[in-house]
């Protein structure tokens, strides 16, 4: 594999949080960065349009929107509201400029994990008209499955393949996460079936540390931990797909860090080991 094309460098907003948008949105277009996804919790207080159009003026493409999903609930009052908030996060994507929704599908401690799957696809597929409407994509992103209690009963690359062929809409894909899945002796063949499905939607890098300090906000940059980024991104690339390398780290460490230097830091470590 070669190194990765800086055209193809996409950073979430969420891995330089200190930064509010526009900051973010500048420094990134100053440092090569072409490609930007917008966390909701970014957005908060803003007017969403001029916020998207302010972000394309510096020259960014905006990938996704992250984040809806959380379907799975006991009471049907929840799952409502569930799909509420999703319609919600479906209008926002239409008025930033976004064209995909990363979806953490959620789950229930103590609910079976078929129940909560069973509840994210009717979660799912009711969106699918307001998705069209908006021309707004959904990725389906597994999660590692330590978040299997609370975050997400879709685990694995072949779960959301699973529910991709079920939907059959050409508004519903997968994000590929590799701290979520690098560990899966199926990934490869996976990401093939993504690819064949035309469902390869995102390609979501960073890397995992040992030990890991915590669940959930103790991610590496690239190159700090142990996961084979580049014959990943070999195979998502051999899928098909041809769209941004996406940067997303969640780090107290990082976050504590000067985000001047972090991002020429995420710059370097996006060409050597990306
Ligand atoms: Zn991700």
């Amino acid at each position: 594999m070669s190194t990765p094309a800086l055209e193809r460098l996409c950073v979430h907003t969420i891995t330089t949080r200190p930064w509010p948008i526009e900051t973010a949105a500048s420094k990134y277009a100053a440092a090569g960065v072409k490609g930007i996804t917008v966390w909701r919790d970014a957005l908060a207080g803003r007017d969403i349009a001029r916020t998207g159009a302010r972000v394309r003026d510096e020259g960014l493409s905006i990938v996704s929107l992250c984040r809806g999903g959380f379907f799975p609930a006991r009471a049907q009052a929840e799952r409502t509201r569930a799909l509420d908030d999703n319609r919600l996060a479906i209008d926002e994507a239409r008025a930033l400029g976004a064209p995909l929704i990363v979806l953490v599908c959620g789950a229930v401690p103590g609910q079976p994990l078929s129940e909560s799957r069973r509840q994210i696809l009717d979660g799912i597929a009711a969106l699918l008209p307001h998705c069209e409407a908006a021309g707004v994509k959904l990725a389906i992103e597994p999660l590692h499955p330590m978040y299997a209690d609370s975050r997400s009963a879709v685990n694995t690359l072949a779960q959301a393949n699973d529910m991709v062929e079920t939907l059959r809409s050409p508004h519903v894909g997968v994000a590929v996460d590799v701290y979520h899945l690098w560990w899966d002796p199926a990934l490869e063949n996976e990401i093939a079936r993504s690819g064949r499905l035309r469902a390869l939607f995102a390609y979501h890098v960073c890397d995992w540390r040992t030990p890991t300090l915590d669940l959930l906000n103790d991610r590496g940059l690239m190159g700090e931990g142990c996961i084979p980024l580049r014959q990943i991104r070999g195979w998502v690339e051999a899928a098909g797909f041809d769209g941004f390398n996406e940067v997303e780290v969640f780090s107290t460490r990082w976050w504590a860090a000067d985000q001047d230097q972090y991002l020429q830091q995420i710059v370097q470590s996006y060409g050597e080991h990306v």
